[in-house]
């Protein structure tokens, strides 16, 4: 079976996990430290703070901007729907926003429509822009929007490690940035996840936050939040030191073979997505035609041996947001998030495969759409 992707796990991350395991210091350790600092040099910012998973530090993000009751949050109609989650768990009110057919990302045109025409009693108080399946969001332009409008920025670059806008890496531009380790990603740590900030006052709160709302004090510890405990163990901050240094080149491989995709799949129905400078390819997703029913196609892959699935969700088309915002999501029928919810396509995509392995999917994909 070709499977949709699979973590690259070899005899690093077992030395790695093994080398904590023994030493008997599971939690709050050098490893998270050292992780942290290779994150950040990495990324090219001042603060990196690991969390427990990508869900965590959106949540963290928000907790710690103050993002709350009263407020609204611009998210994209199309993501995995844990973005708009968590504005919800913190009783802000999430306004939809559509994306593009070709990059999968909400674009600064939409954004700044949603913004004049909200009318809502809720102020409109952050934009959460997400790179789409490691395409890299126009954030040059978002920021200049969210500065017009003092918003803030929260980037939900779960799918976008390795991404960059304009030579700088995603996650970057905002007041935060939140990475996610889950196998499905980038690179993993099995659960995990990281935000990333420039901003060192932000970063103590969200240490604070993230472990208890606890502060060394002179004798001991005191209490200063009511906080999580969204740590992450050492052995998967471990894991995530021997993933980063091979990531790089992981990453020139997912381009090669995104390209080839493109070359091979070039003369079909199928809508591709735009190749944008910087994308990191985390995900591959291709658009069908409107005629072809999904569930027979990957049907028929599967019984070739080749998994794959659906993209990610329009929030509109899912039943808690339908029952609690019923008009916004009308409004959004049958949108760019719908079509790409309903008709989008993730093949499988993943450094370990090879030419060959891209080959033969194609092949099976233009036999099936014949
Ligand atoms: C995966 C993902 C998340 C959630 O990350 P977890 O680590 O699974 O909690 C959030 N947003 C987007 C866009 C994602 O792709």
């Amino acid at each position: 079976m070709i499977k949709l992707s699979s973590p690259s796990l070899g005899i690093d991350e077992y030395r790695a996990v093994e080398r904590v395991l023994r030493s008997g210091q599971l939690v709050h350790g050098e490893e998270c430290e050292l992780f942290e600092q290779e994150l950040a040099r990495y990324l090219d910012c001042k603060e990196v703070i690991i969390v427990s998973s990508g869900t965590a530090a959106l949540h963290l993000a928000l907790v710690a901007l103050g993002i709350g009751v009263g407020d609204a949050v611009l998210v994209p109609d199309f993501t995995f729907p844990a973005t708009v989650n968590v504005v919800e768990l913190v009783g802000a009110r999430p306004i939809l926003v559509d994306v593009d057919l070709h990059t999968y990302n909400i674009t600064p045109e939409n954004i700044q429509a949603a913004i004049d025409n909200w009318q809502g009693t809720e102020k409109v108080k952050a934009i959460m822009p997400v790179h789409e399946f490691g395409c890299p969001a126009n954030m040059t332009e978002i920021m200049t929007i969210a500065k017009k409008h003092n918003l803030l920025v929260i980037e939900d670059a779960a799918c976008g490690l390795g991404a960059t806008h304009q030579g700088k890496k995603v996650g970057t531009f905002g007041q935060a940035g939140c990475f996610s380790f889950h196998p499905r990603k980038a690179i993993t740590t099995g659960e995990g996840g990281a935000i990333v900030t420039n901003d060192a006052e932000l970063a103590a709160k969200l240490r604070i936050w993230r472990n208890h709302g606890m502060r060394k004090a002179e004798q001991g510890i005191e209490f200063v939040l009511p906080g999580f405990n969204y740590r992450l163990t050492n052995f998967q901050a471990a894991m995530g030191r021997a993933q980063l240094v091979k990531f790089d080149g992981w990453l020139q491989v997912r381009s090669k073979l995104q390209q080839l995709y493109r070359q091979e799949l070039a003369k079909t129905e199928l809508l591709l997505p735009n190749e944008l400078v910087g994308h990191a390819w985390q995900t591959f997703m291709v658009v069908l035609p409107q005629h072809v029913e999904r569930s027979s196609v990957i049907a028929r892959l599967k019984e070739m041996g080749i998994e794959a699935s659906l993209g990610a969700q329009a929030v509109h088309c899912q039943p808690y947001y339908q029952q609690k915002y019923s008009e916004m999501c009308r409004m959004h029928q049958k949108n760019n998030a719908e079509r790409l919810y309903i008709h989008g396509l993730a093949l499988p995509h993943c450094q370990d495969y090879s030419i060959r392995d891209i080959q033969f999917v194609s092949q099976k994909i233009r036999e099936i759409l014949k």
